[in-house]
This record gives C-alpha cells, structure tokens and sequence, in this order.
C-alpha cells in the first residue's frame, strides 16, 4: 500500500517548526521515520501534513555531564549507542539501545522520537521511566519538562500534545554504588521483545521496569522482596495479556524468569562498579 496524501514542510528553524504543526491540525512531526512511515504505508495513520524537523540544526546533540544524559530529538539510536561517554555516566542506556531493532533502523531511528511514539514493546520508554528521566517539548506555549512518569498515559499514547516538539530527553546518571542490568526475550535478534526487563539497584531499592507486559511501560518497586519471591512479587503488580506474539502465560512465566535474572545481573553491575578497597 501507499500512503495517503499529505503535504511536506522542512522547516529550518524550530520556531517555524513549530508555527507550521500548530497551523496545521491534522500534522504531524516526522523524525527517523521509522515507526511513523509504516504507518503511513499501511494507512494507519492519515495525517494531513508531515513537519520533518531533520532541517532543523542544533537538535542532534549528545550532551553527558555528571548529572547525565541529554539526548536530542535528531539523535539517532546508533550514535547514542556509541557514545563511551554515555556508557559511563547511564550505562543502562546503550543495555537497552543495543536491542532496539537492527543497526539499518538504529542509524535512522531517534531515540527522542521512540520516547514519543509511546510504544510498550519499546526499549526506551521503560527506561526513561525507571531512571526518573524526562521530556522537554517545545509549543505554541513555550517550552516545558515532562516527568517520565507522566509521560506515558495509554497505548501509543503520550502526553506529548499535537502541537509540541520533543526537543530533548534526560537520563539521570546512575549514582555511585547503584546497579543496572537489561534483559529481553524475543523470537528473533532485533525484533520487538515478548517481554523485556530493564533492573535499577541502589542502596536497598530495587525497581524493575518492564516493556510488553502493559499497555503502557511499567516500573515495579521490589525493595525487600527476597531473591526467591522477587518474580511472584512482580506479577502480583502486573497484569500480562494474550497477543498474536506470546500467551498470557508465557509472559507471566517470561516474567519470573527474567525479574529475577535481571536483578541478579543489577547487582553485579553494581559490584563491578565499587571503586577498589570499598
Ligand atoms: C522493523 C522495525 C523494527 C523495530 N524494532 C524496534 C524495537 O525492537 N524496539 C524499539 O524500541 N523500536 C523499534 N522500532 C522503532 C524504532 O525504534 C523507531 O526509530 C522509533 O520508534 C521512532 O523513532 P523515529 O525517529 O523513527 O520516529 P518517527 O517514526 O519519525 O515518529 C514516530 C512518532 O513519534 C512522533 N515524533 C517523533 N519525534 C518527535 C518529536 N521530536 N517531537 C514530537 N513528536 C515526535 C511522530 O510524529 C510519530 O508519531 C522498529 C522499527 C522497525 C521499522
């Protein structure tokens, strides 16, 4: 199939990128393309007009500092994964960039626009929320940050608003003495995971953060669940469904299997990183 009509604008600057979606309001922001022009193929989305922000200079920046990461709304996966900077300060971030799709899409694909998309089976939206990251988005209103935990509110939805522009997105640092670890199962390398499991453990916390399990992507505290309980625990929080992909079963079993792995493998993350004699 072909997509619908639609008119094109490239605008140059972000202040004209901005009056061209607001003037327009069946428009949409086009950035890697990766996830919006298979929907246009396939007519799941009919917008009436495309603002493609790739001419917009300035906004594929890569900034790490010890506060952390901030990753620019043109920011392909691949250069963000690349970046020995970022694996010091978020290691947790090039853990799950390494299984977004194939390295063809991570050179086109934006990490920014992945968080927008708001897909559940996603890798980074997850991640953003398990951190405590957040969204800077550019409007008619100016600019303003969105909380990571109030980023995500139903399916493929976020509350990004139709006239706003991600321009920017936060990783905190991992603080010293905390571990991460990423772990996901799916059918093929590089395909959307059955269930994936991103691990946060700092001081006594311990948080797991899970992609296609809900509809939206879902953080679990599991602080002082003991080691054997730790995959019960997270399903009694959790509420996995039947797809085409996996059975409702499955996900649960993919679940314990892989809470308790990716906690395990947070930890010795986090013995990795003690500085020598502490
Ligand atoms: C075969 C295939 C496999 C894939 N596998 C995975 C996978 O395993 N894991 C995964 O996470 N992703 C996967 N993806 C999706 C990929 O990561 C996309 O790059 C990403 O989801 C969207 O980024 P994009 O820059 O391509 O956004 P686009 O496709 O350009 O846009 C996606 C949506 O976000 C909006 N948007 C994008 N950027 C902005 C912005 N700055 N401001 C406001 N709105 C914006 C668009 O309007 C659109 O609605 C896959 C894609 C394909 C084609």
């Amino acid at each position: 199939m072909k997509p619908a009509p639609f008119a094109y604008r490239r605008p140059g600057t972000l202040d004209d990128a901005v009056a061209a979606l607001a003037g327009e309001p069946d428009a949409k922001v086009l950035a890697g393309g990766q996830s919006l022009v298979p929907l246009l193929s396939m007519r799941l989305a009919a917008p009436s007009m495309l603002v493609d922000i790739n001419g917009v200079p300035g906004l594929d920046s890569v900034e790490v500092d010890d506060d952390g990461v901030r990753v620019g709304a043109l920011a392909r996966h691949a250069a963000v994964l690349a970046s020995d900077d970022v694996r010091r300060v978020q290691p947790l971030v090039p853990l799950a960039l390494a299984h977004v799709a194939h390295a063809t899409i991570r050179n086109r694909g934006t990490t920014v626009g992945s968080l927008v998309h708001a897909d559940a089976a996603a890798e980074m939206p997850v991640v953003l929320r398990l951190l405590g990251g957040s969204l800077d988005v550019v409007g008619p209103a100016g600019r303003r940050t969105i909380p990571a935990d109030e980023l995500y509110v139903g399916p493929l939805e976020s509350s990004v608003r139709r006239d706003e522009i991600a321009v920017s997105a936060f990783f905190p640092a991992l603080r010293d003495g905390a571990g991460v670890a990423f772990e996901e199962i799916a059918r093929r390398n590089g395909d959307y995971a059955l269930v994936g499991a991103a691990a946060l453990v700092d001081g006594d916390s311990v948080t797991v953060g899970y992609l296609s399990v809900a509809d939206v992507p879902t953080v679990v505290d599991l602080t002082g669940v003991p080691d054997d309980d730790l995959g019960d625990a997270a399903l009694a929080q959790l509420d996995p469904a039947d797809d085409i992909h996996a059975s409702a079963a499955y996900r649960a079993q993919l679940v314990r299997v892989l809470t308790a792995r990716v906690v395990r493998s947070a930890r010795v993350s986090r013995q990795a990183r003690q500085p020598e004699g502490s």
